[in-house]
């Protein structure tokens, strides 16, 4: 057993203990109330449940590669439904897999005309009928979100009436509609519309500070920066980095999210997008947010370590899952000195390899707790697992 940081379903940072079961992984069993704030090992990064990516296309990679390292979940945004269901059913290598389904978008609209987008992956709507009986497809196949395509500059986008009956339909399903918006206006009118998601950060042009604040105040955007220029940047990035800033300081809530399959994304968690994220004003901390972890004190979930000196500085593009090295044995002598004060962390000794701390509160002070989403398409079931 080991005494280790963690962070919890509500993402505080607090102690708790690891155990190895008899099936072999990792257990988090939290510690108790009253010593939530006591350091008694050095600090040395955070134990989390399994991150989420909130964009991926599963039929577009080869699912075999998306090992259940630190990604324990993936939400695909556009596939056949068929085989979607197929990938839930049988989880590439342990990942969990939520799904929209197939892309609703107007006749002849976006991505019907992709080579990338095989015909049973896209559902092109002529009017409310097509309209609820798509979404009412997509529910009976399981999805937890539905997704519309509004690219204007690429084809016909549906008319507001349409999208509103798109969102009427999934809002009777109980499932957000998550919209990929491109083109002049799209991301605003896609909001005005009754989308609660963004699929992208929006990247066609600047949003003014009202309209940030409008989205900051009502949409989830998923991130996905190094999908435009793969690391090289570019406008549409700069654009979208922009964005994110603004939403990002208004308090807008970010989920992490990589449109794998769109380009040369590498399969697994991406330290570009990271690193974007980084650049567009998120802390370490907020990343974590951002990568919507599984509760860690759930007995199903995988454990990952994020290495750090302290919590201001994790390295979260360093996860991996927690393996012995990461952890230090109870009572082990890099344990605090008696009567240090609460809630503060020892100076680590020189000869056990840590890194020496400041002193300072590892946990960074109070951080910010994360309100539970009512628009999370998989809050049922993480419930359920509870
Ligand atoms: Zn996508």
């Amino acid at each position: 057993m080991s005494t280790v940081w963690f962070r919890d379903r509500d993402g505080e940072i607090r102690r708790g203990t690891v155990s190895a079961a008899a099936d072999g992984q990792w257990r988090l069993t939290a510690a108790a109330p009253d010593q939530r704030g006591t350091a008694d090992a050095p600090f040395h990064g955070v134990v989390v449940g399994q991150f989420t990516d909130w964009h991926v296309h599963l039929q577009l990679v080869d699912a075999g590669d998306l090992a259940a390292g630190v990604l324990g979940r993936v939400l695909d945004l556009g596939a056949h439904p068929e085989r979607v269901v197929a990938h839930r059913a049988a989880p590439p290598r342990g990942v969990r897999v939520e799904f929209a389904g197939a892309f609703l978008t107007a006749p002849g609209g976006y991505p019907s005309d992709r080579d990338w987008a095989p015909a049973g992956s896209f559902r092109e709507l002529a009017d409310a009928a097509d309209a609820s009986a798509a979404v009412a497809e997509m529910a009976a196949h399981g999805a937890s979100v539905i997704k519309v395509a509004s690219n204007a500059d690429a084809g016909p986008v549906l008319s507001d009436e349409l999208f509103r009956a798109v969102v009427a339909a999934a809002e009777s399903a109980g499932l957000p509609v998550v919209a990929h918006a491109e083109g002049a206006g799209e991301a605003t009118r896609v909001r005005r519309l009754g989308a609660k998601m963004l699929a992208h950060t929006p990247f066609t042009e600047r949003l003014e500070p009202a309209e940030l604040r409008a989205h900051a105040d009502t949409m989830t955007w998923i991130s996905t920066l190094d999908v435009h220029g793969w690391g090289a940047g570019g406008a549409a990035f700069e654009t979208a980095r922009e964005n994110l800033a603004g939403f990002h300081a208004l308090g807008g809530e970010v989920r992490y999210g990589t449109d794998l399959g769109n380009g040369p994304l590498p399969v697994g968690l991406n330290p570009r997008e990271l690193a974007a994220l980084a650049g567009a004003g998120l802390t370490p901390r907020d990343m974590l947010t951002a990568l919507t972890p599984a509760d860690p004190e759930l007995p199903d979930t995988r454990l990952v370590f994020v290495p750090g000196p302290d919590t201001a500085r994790l390295d979260v593009a360093a996860a991996r899952p927690l393996a012995a090295p990461d952890l230090v044995p109870s009572g082990s002598p890099a344990g605090p000195p008696a009567g240090s004060p609460l809630g503060s962390v020892p100076r680590a000794s020189a000869a056990d390899g840590h890194t020496p701390t400041d002193g300072t509160d590892p946990t960074g002070g109070t951080g910010p707790t994360e309100p539970t989403d009512p628009t999370d398409p998989t809050r049922p079931a993480a419930k359920e697992q509870r």
